[in-house]
């Protein structure tokens, strides 16, 4: 058995057709979306995170605005910027680039973002709106996960969905929308009991954990769909999910690529969250 591809890329590139009308209307109206995104530090991975989000701007005719302060600013010098950016009316959507350096206390640095301005819906006030089913901005990544599900026609409604990972950015937001689908979810994470056995009763399983080709196809339910979150670099260079694709592939009905799967999707959903913030 070989599964269908879930193709993030091509279905990224549809949403921007959509987005490419939605700016072109705007800019009749005088309106340009504007997306500021500040990195600390200088983590390669972050560096290409942030050169991906602006291209996907210019590509679309959304301005961006880059701040780069350096690793060794104090927690108060980031704070500044985001209020500045709060403040900044060429801006109507913004992120901090995650992870911060160690020193800085991530919750209280994203907690200065204006909860309207906030591209990833990161803030309590949109964690908050997600979790009462009442209108917010959604994170990128789990809202690319629900375009992609239904892009392909997984049924939803009624299958148990298992997500293994249970941070605010990725595994509680993705679960509250795979409910929100009417699925079942058990939401795992470092210390579930029996994990294979949850896995494996998975119709739909999102693997948001960080540790590359943890799951196997012999832990995966015959025609589940796999959603793989993680993106690990090998020492080779290589990028690899949180699962093993080839063995997974044997297996599942559905299952995304890494890279080619989520990511492109997360991009996607950011760009669609800054329109929509500039609509509104
Ligand atoms: P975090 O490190 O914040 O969370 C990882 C989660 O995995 C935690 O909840 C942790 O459990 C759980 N976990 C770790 N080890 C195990 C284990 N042995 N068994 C079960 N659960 C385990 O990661 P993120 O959610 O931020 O990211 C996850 C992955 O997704 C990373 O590879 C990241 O790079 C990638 N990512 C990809 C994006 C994309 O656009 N494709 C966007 C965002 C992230 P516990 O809480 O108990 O510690």
């Amino acid at each position: 058995m070989s599964a269908v591809i879930m193709d993030g890329k091509a279905l990224a590139a549809k949403v921007y057709e959509g987005l490419k009308i939605q700016v072109e209307t705007l800019a009749g109206k005088g309106v340009t979306p504007g997306l500021g995104v500040i990195l600390v530090g200088n983590d390669p991975a972050s560096e290409v995170y942030v050169r991906n989000k602006v291209r996907a701007c210019e590509r679309l005719g959304i301005a961006s605005k880059v701040v780069r302060l350096s690793g060794d600013v104090c927690e108060s010098e980031v704070i500044k910027n985001i209020e500045a950016l709060n403040g900044d009316e060429g801006i109507c959507s913004m992120l901090v680039q995650l992870p911060l350096p160690r020193s800085m206390d991530e919750d209280r640095v994203l907690s200065h973002i204006a909860f309207d301005k906030d591209a990833d819906g990161i803030t309590v006030q949109n964690a908050g709106a997600l979790l009462n089913g009442i209108k917010g901005a959604l994170p990128c990544t789990p809202r690319g996960i629900i375009e992609l599900l239904k892009e392909y026609s997984v049924p939803m409604s009624g299958a148990h969905a298992v997500v293994v990972g249970r941070s605010n950015i990725v595994g509680k937001p993705v679960s509250m929308l795979l409910q929100r689908e009417n699925c079942t979810v058990t939401m795992c994470h470092s210390k579930t009991r029996n994990l294979n056995d949850v896995i494996r009763s998975a119709d739909i399983l999102v693997a948001a954990i960080g540790k590359p080709g943890f799951i196997t196809g012999d832990m995966i339910k015959p025609n589940a769909a796999v959603i793989d979150v993680g993106i690990n670099r090998l020492e080779s260079g290589k990028l690899m999910g949180d699962v093993d694709f080839y063995s997974a592939s044997q297996v599942a009905g559905f299952i995304t690529p890494v890279p080619g799967g989520v990511g492109p999707m997360t991009i996607a959903m950011l760009m669609k969250n800054t329109v929509e913030a500039a609509s509104q």
